[in-house]
């Protein structure tokens, strides 16, 4: 039973309307991601989340299902929020102790979902990107379905031809191609992608963009994959013409096409300020590149959002391992909590927005605020220290020390109703 004072205290607490789905993780962000509910959200939030735990044990002692179920539950409720999870190699099969390897965590839930990844770097005022002229934010929207995180791969053990076989539905003639004929061993890899995925990867694109009022940029690699890449550029220049080019016009928008090496290019000179689409994985491998060169992978949010309307918003970067270790040994560590504060932030404003609740948006804003200002005092966990600019007010604190400067500042706001 509650005690009274419980009771009270509930009382005073904002409600957020809407179950949201928790989806718990792996390693050092499983750590962090306990210290963020507790000192963070539950003094201030009377909250029902619907739990999931994907800590890797707990997947293979459901043979995965439970990954399954948690995309389910963000089909039903509209609104998740991920922490960090281990995606099983050879070593943590060991590791674990596990049945097999299963397959990304994120990748299964992309299959269920659809939609495209997007991600924000966190720009704090003292943390300058490695990059001068980066003035903006460069958003990436990145393609979440198919390619080579839905693959088949053969590892060709002898000579002998491999062949590439469509078969159709209907009874139809098969195409077939020779990908290779194979003089000794080697490898082969089959990737799809939908037209219908494609499309709505465009769209989300294309709406973030007008959203945002800021320009989209796409890259592939078209001349090269003149069927498969030239498909994409095909589907978004339609799409374009058909239902935006109107509506970016009238923003003062533009969308702009370009080889992915180009991009890449030109996007090093650019000032920021776009939304760049990128396929599967250049946009896993770019983010991470942009979450570095914006001071560090743990400032950079990431949301996946699907074409029925669901979001699941998380951290982009692994559930950091090396700290882990340390943490198992009984050393504190740095280890920054703001992707994953950000995510927090991100399901909250969201389920504020779609349950018309705007203390609930307000407080996503609060702690997000509570959270620049610890960094913008010099509290900082030890990835921004080393690009942070120099101030004899920087100071370098262990994960729960930061969390807790957070709340500092976040229960002062609460206060003066800031
Ligand atoms: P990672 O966890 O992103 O960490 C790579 C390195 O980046 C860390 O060793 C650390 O550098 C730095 N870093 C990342 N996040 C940080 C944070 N919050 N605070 C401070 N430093 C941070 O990638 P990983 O070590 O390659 O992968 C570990 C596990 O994460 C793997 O099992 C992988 O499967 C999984 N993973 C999961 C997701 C996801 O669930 N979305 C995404 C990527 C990877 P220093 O060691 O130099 O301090
Ligand atoms: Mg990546």
């Amino acid at each position: 039973m509650k005690k009274e004072q419980d009771i009270q205290n509930q009382k005073n607490k904002i409600k957020v309307k809407t179950t949201i789905v928790e989806i718990d993780g792996d390693e050092m962000t499983r750590v962090m991601w306990a210290m963020v509910k507790e000192k963070l959200l539950f003094p201030f939030l009377d909250i029902n989340l619907e739990y999931y735990d994907l800590g890797l044990k707990k997947r293979d002692e459901t043979d995965d299902k439970i990954t399954i179920d948690a995309a389910n539950a963000i089909k039903k409720h509209g609104v998740g929020v991920k922490c960090a999870t281990i995606t099983p190699n050879k070593d943590r099969i060991k590791e674990y102790n596990l049945k097999k390897e299963w397959p990304s965590p994120n990748g299964t839930i992309r299959a269920v979902l659809d939609g495209t990844v997007f991600r924000s770097p966190i720009l704090a005022k003292n943390i300058p990107p490695s990059v001068r002229n980066w003035n903006k934010p460069i958003h990436i929207g990145r393609h979440a379905y198919g390619d080579v995180y839905k693959n088949q791969e053969i590892l060709v053990p002898r000579a002998g031809k491999a062949e590439l076989l469509f078969t159709p539905a209907d009874g139809g003639q098969p195409i077939k191609l020779t990908i290779h004929e194979f003089k000794g061993p080697g490898i082969i890899q089959g990737i799809h992608n939908t037209d219908k995925s494609i499309s709505s990867f465009a769209k989300a694109c294309f709406t973030y963009a007008l959203d945002q009022k800021i320009p989209l940029w796409f890259g592939t690699k078209d001349t090269i994959s003149k069927t498969y890449d030239a498909r994409f550029r095909h589907i978004f220049q339609e799409e374009f013409e058909k239902n935006w080019k109107k509506k970016f016009e009238e923003a003062g928008i533009e969308y702009f096409f370009t080889l992915i090496d180009d991009a890449v290019a030109r996007i090093m000179k650019s000032e920021g300020g776009m939304l760049w689409a990128c396929k599967n994985y250049d946009g896993d491998v770019m983010s991470d590149m942009l979450g570095a060169a914006y001071g560090s992978l743990a400032m950079m949010t990431s949301v996946l959002v699907s074409p029925e309307g669901f979001f699941e918003y998380e951290a982009s970067h692994g559930t950091v391992q090396k700290h882990y270790y340390k943490y198992l040994k009984g050393e504190k560590t740095s280890s920054n909590p703001m992707a994953l504060i950000f995510a927090w932030t991100g399901a909250l404003r969201k389920r504020g927005e779609l349950d018309s609740t705007p203390d609930v948006v307000d407080f996503a804003h609060k702690l997000e605020q509570a959270s620049l200002e610890t960094i913008q005092s010099g509290i900082m966990t030890g990835d921004i220290l080393k690009v942070a600019l120099p101030n004899s007010k920087n100071k370098q604190v262990y994960t729960e020390e930061f969390i807790d400067a957070i709340a500092d500042h976040l229960k002062k706001k609460m206060k003066k109703g800031e």
